[in-house]
């Protein structure tokens, strides 16, 4: 099945520039797809017309089948359940632990965290971050915020995860880590879109996941392959 589905769509900010155009794309369930391109290229953009943040100006993009322009804001908000997003700024409540932090999607969905307690500490023990649930945000370093970040995505158990930059402001170790974590996550069946500018960050997941490259430029995919 295709999770989500972008039909000759576009998107522009206003002005005479549209920032994307002309857009096909087919996600399929449990693919793994990096999008790159240089800064500026659209990259952000693209992402945020596949979780719906944006509704395009031309064309259709269809998430799990529904087109986005007519999904009313209920039927966004379970879509938008769906699919877990990692921002590269992660924001979290400063004043709320990072167990508090985690348990906010679960809250705003109506549910218990109480009653998640052993699935939120194996979230937590996922991401290597058991020993900072009591910490707050300002004092995690950039590697735990980006697993914090990953861990909050995929606490409704989404069945997509797009990642925007997750690896920008880590060093290479914990890349390779958060790359590992998205790989898992992968196999376990779940699709992975991942928008990075790393090139040496891609080619080292080669042995990891088996994933396509999209080159974003000049508004358009220039190609879609397993080679950069
Ligand atoms: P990337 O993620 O590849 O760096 P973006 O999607 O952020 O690219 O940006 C694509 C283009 O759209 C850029 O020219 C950027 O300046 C422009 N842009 C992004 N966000 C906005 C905005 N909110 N208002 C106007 N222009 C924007
Ligand atoms: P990473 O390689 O994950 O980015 P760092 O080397 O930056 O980690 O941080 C190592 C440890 O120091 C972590 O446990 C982190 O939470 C802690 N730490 C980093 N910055 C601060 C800070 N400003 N206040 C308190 N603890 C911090």
């Amino acid at each position: 099945a295709i999770v989500i589905d972008l039909r000759a769509a576009g998107y522009s900010y206003g002005g005479s520039a549209g920032a994307l155009s002309g857009i096909d794309l087919s996600l399929p369930a449990g693919s793994f797809h990096f999008l790159t391109g240089p800064s500026g290229a659209g990259k952000t953009t693209l992402l945020k017309l596949c979780y719906g943040e944006l509704k395009p100006s031309e064309g259709q993009v269809a998430l799990f089948g529904k087109d986005s322009r007519m999904l009313s804001r209920d039927g966004l908000a379970l879509v938008r359940q769906r699919i877990g997003v990692v921002h590269q700024d992660c924001r979290f409540l400063d004043h709320l632990t990072l167990a508090e932090n985690l348990a906010l999607p679960l809250l705003v969905a109506g549910r218990d965290p109480a009653r998640e307690t052993e699935s939120l500490s194996q979230l937590m023990s996922w991401v290597g971050l058991s020993h900072r649930a009591t910490a707050y945000p300002p004092a995690l370093s950039g590697g735990e915020r980006q697993r914090a970040a990953l861990a909050r995505a995929v606490i409704m158990d989404p069945d997509v995860i797009i990642a925007d930059e997750p690896t920008g402001n880590v060093d290479w170790e914990m890349s390779q880590r958060l790359l590992t974590l998205l790989g898992e996550l992968n196999r376990l069946g779940k699709t992975v879109l991942l928008a990075t500018h790393d090139l040496a960050l891609i080619r080292a997941a080669k042995p990891l996941v088996q994933a396509r490259v999209l080159r974003l430029a000049d508004g358009r995919v220039q190609a879609a392959g397993t080679e950069l």
